[in-house]
């Protein structure tokens, strides 16, 4: 290895201080390639290879292996990556890997990477590097002989007082078996409450989109967080620590924007679809048609089991949906994308070395897939579903969604198994009909896309499932149909146990 280290220090002209393999798992809308720590070490002299987002597992470990890396980075922006990184650090230990594990991103957290990356990985170390500026000394710790064995064993000693501590706090917590819970749902007068007809049943898709339009619509707040620039806008662009990164952060993704806009850069599509649906349990039953007699699919939902205090429900997202026998209900669901051209284009600047330019035109097409689906939203509320035709909310209201009907997406904290996406681009046949397609880890491709399913229920809200226990798992497994593993696979973020062993039971 030092041998090999020596001639790829020839080849460039210095010597590498070592060979870092870079990746962003499970990319989403909001995760973007360039992470920062690998730009920190790559000016340290460290070379980086750079997989880009949405990399798999399986080719993580190949490259590593391949390229014969000294450690693998991970970075992630949103939650749905926090599961991945897991499934990666059981990957390597199962693999035999050895080398070091650093995990950084927005979600990551020193907690998480203590008490469910870590101990996923014990034939190498994990670390948690929550600032891109102690990167180096991290890297260089743990990749010197001298310095490695102290600093492991520091690091050691302090993720288990952190797992501890956390295991205790989640001790305190009281949680409910998963029948009691449900005793507990949010209750509906479905007698007073007659859901509303959509104006058509089936799908339709959406072209020729005015970009203009959606980048009235552009929630900007979210676009600073990218850069890990943390405030709202536009307050942010006079904050006065971040303000002047912000502004001129601002200033160029305007300039980009209007070129967007000039030369009609991204294609974006979208389609929705609306079924008659009623709820059977945690279930939503999607029917083929309004005799109901036949089903066409099934929205799994996941039900909180924390004890509540007073007359607090323990939510599942079918509990917005009227019971099986009550009233005929309706959802909806939509998949947006901000097309195509969008990785195209990305990929033009990275050729030409711009990895800025890159990340901007990524950021920007992320914003134009959420504009869309918040455009689309309300079309859907006034028009297409038409339950709130007389709705007037500007765009700024819009990004405070207090409008009625919610569009949980499968994956975020209201359903956090990401597997419910294959349901729901299958039912929109989303990869023939806009050309989204899902990857193997559930991660929406082309990147910039959106997707989730309508509700329509007055007093839909979004909530989060937190944790759940075995007994809601194993019924959630025996409904869906999909073996108990791989139920606790996809949803490892959210288990509030440790499944059992990987050889069995
Ligand atoms: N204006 C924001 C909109 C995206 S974040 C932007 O431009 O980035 C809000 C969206 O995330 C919601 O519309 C919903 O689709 C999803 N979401 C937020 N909280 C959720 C939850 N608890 N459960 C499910 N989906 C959620």
């Amino acid at each position: 290895m030092e041998a090999e280290k020596q001639a790829n220090g020839e080849a460039t002209g210095r010597r590498s201080a070592g060979k870092i393999l870079m990746a962003t798992v499970k990319g989403d809308v909001h995760d973007i390639g360039k992470n920062i720590v690998g730009v920190v070490l790559a000016c340290n002299n460290y070379e980086i290879i750079d997989l880009g987002v949405m990399v798999p597992t399986a080719k993580i470990l190949e490259t590593a292996k391949a390229e014969k890396v000294d450690a693998i980075g991970l970075s992630g922006l949103i939650t749905p990556s926090l599961d991945e990184m897991v499934h990666v650090a059981s990957e390597m230990e199962r693999e035999g890997f050895t080398i070091p594990l650093l995990i950084g991103g927005a979600t990551t957290s020193r907690v998480h990477t203590a008490v469910k990356i870590h101990p996923q990985y014990s034939s190498g170390q994990t670390v948690h590097v929550h600032d891109a500026s102690r990167a180096v000394n991290v890297v260089s710790a743990l990749l010197s002989d001298d310095q490695r064995p102290a600093y492991i064993a520091d690091i050691r000693a302090e993720y288990q007082k952190v797992a501890d501590k956390h295991a205790q706090g989640e001790a305190d917590k009281q949680r409910l078996p998963l029948e009691k819970a449900r005793a507990n749902g949010f209750k509906t007068d479905w007698v007073a409450l007659t859901p509303p007809k959509p104006s058509f049943l089936g799908t339709r898709v959406f072209e020729n989109v005015d970009l203009s339009e959606l980048a009235r619509h552009i929630d900007w707040t979210p676009f600073f967080q990218t850069w890990e620039l943390k405030g709202r806008y536009p307050q942010i662009l006079e904050d006065k620590d971040q303000g002047t990164a912000a502004r001129q952060l601002y200033d160029d993704a305007q300039n980009m924007l209007a070129e967007i806009l000039k030369k009609n850069w991204f294609r974006p599509k979208g389609i929705i679809g609306f079924w008659p649906a009623n709820a059977v349990g945690d279930d939503i039953k999607l029917f083929t048609d309004e005799t109901r007699s036949a089903e066409l699919a099934t929205f799994y939902t996941l039900r909180q089991q924390l004890s509540k205090s007073g007359d607090k429900p323990n939510m599942a997202l079918a509990d917005f949906v009227a019971p099986v026998g009550t009233k005929p209900d309706y959802v909806g669901g939509f998949v947006v994308t901000a097309g195509l051209e969008e990785v195209a284009i990305a990929e033009r600047f990275e050729r030409a070395n711009d990895d800025y330019s890159s990340i901007l035109v990524k950021a920007l097409a992320d914003r134009f897939a959420e504009a869309f689906a918040e455009v689309l939203h309300q079309r859907v509320r006034k028009e297409f579903w038409g339950y709130a035709q007389d709705e007037n909310l500007g765009p700024d209201d819009l990004l405070q969604e207090t409008y009625r009907g919610i569009r949980p997406a499968p994956g975020y904290p209201a359903q956090p198994d990401h597997t419910e996406k294959t349901t729901l681009f299958h039912l929109l046949n989303a990869k023939q009909r806009i050309g989204v397609s899902l990857t193997e880890s559930y991660a929406m491709w082309p990147g910039s896309s959106v997707s989730g399913i309508y509700l329509s229920h007055p007093e839909a809200y979004y909530f989060g499932v937190a944790k759940v226990e075995r007994d809601q798992v194993e019924d959630y497994s025996r409904r869906k149909n999909m073996p108990i593993r791989e139920v606790e696979r996809w949803l490892g973020p959210v288990l509030n146990y440790v499944p059992s062993s990987k050889d069995g039971d």
